[in-house]
């Protein structure tokens, strides 16, 4: 019996072994499916602002040229859609780069207040657009300041709000408050859209993931922000919460530092 003993310790060796081998192959044959995935969503996604571009171009080439207006309507649609191929190749850098962890976070302190104003702001002609009214709640009692990257929030806070207004209704609203808790301040973006289906809440941080594909690509996204907001608040070590019910409209909430030291009674 004892001779067996060497025999099993023996085999035991080589069973972990074949198992950490196994486990190493797994891994290697996931990097790879990954990585073949993601060519082939890219390739995907670059190929209809090209397709687009081509289209319009070869249709001016062969004759359309010739006509002032169609001339000017075609060059309007080409430029539009190789804007979108220039904000589709910006995105997947950041998205790699953040991926990679070469993305470098400057912290400084501001007012998360002012920032989502400016925000607001900016987007407010397409909100117009789109007759979607956005607001702003917030305590004017309060100190909103808070010890963060700046423009990568405001990057944050721009996906949102863009998507609160761009997945609503005419007539909707985006209603944007902020709260304060003991160390941190609360952002909630609120819209009357229409929703996100339970199955795909999870899913809707991936990359490329659209809860309906035709729809959200007419609504002119990369498909892209969300995954690019997750990592930003990642690196913040914040989170991104969202709760939704389909026809009446979705919540992403996230949090900040409250910076104290700064606060103005
Ligand atoms: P996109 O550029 O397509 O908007 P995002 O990464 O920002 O990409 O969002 C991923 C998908 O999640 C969208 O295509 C859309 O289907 C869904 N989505 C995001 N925000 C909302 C929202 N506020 N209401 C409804 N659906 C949303």
């Amino acid at each position: 019996r004892s001779s067996l003993s060497p025999l099993r310790k023996i085999n035991s060796v080589i069973n972990t072994y074949a198992l950490a081998r196994q486990k190493e192959i797994d891994t290697l044959q996931k990097t790879a499916e990954f990585r073949r995935e993601f060519i082939a969503d890219i390739s995907h996604e670059l190929k209809t602002p090209i397709f687009a571009t081509q289209g319009y171009i070869h249709t001016l080439l062969d004759g359309a040229i010739e006509d002032k207006h169609v001339r000017m309507r075609f060059l309007k649609r080409a430029a539009k859609s190789l804007d979108s191929l220039d904000v589709l190749v910006q995105d997947l850098l950041t998205l790699n780069q953040m991926e990679s962890g070469a993305v470098r976070f400057t912290y400084t302190d501001f007012d998360l207040k002012e920032l989502l104003q400016e925000v607001i702001e900016q987007l407010e002609h397409k909100a117009d657009k789109r007759e979607v009214a956005i607001k702003l709640d917030f305590d004017p009692e309060k100190s909103y300041i808070t010890h963060a990257d700046k423009p990568k929030i405001y990057r944050v806070c721009q996906n949102l709000i863009f998507n609160g207004m761009n997945y609503n209704h005419h007539g909707g609203e985006v209603k944007v408050s902020l709260k304060t808790h003991k160390n941190t301040i609360q952002v909630d973006v609120k819209d009357t859209g229409q929703g996100i289906p339970p199955e795909d809440l999870k899913r809707i941080f991936e990359r490329f993931y659209r809860v309906e594909k035709s729809r959200s690509k007419e609504k002119g996204g990369t498909g892209l922000g969300l995954a690019i907001v997750k990592h930003i608040l990642e690196g913040h070590k914040s989170k991104i919460a969202v709760s939704s019910t389909v026809g009446k409209g979705s919540i992403f909430s996230f949090s900040l530092p409250l910076d104290k030291e700064k606060k103005v009674d």
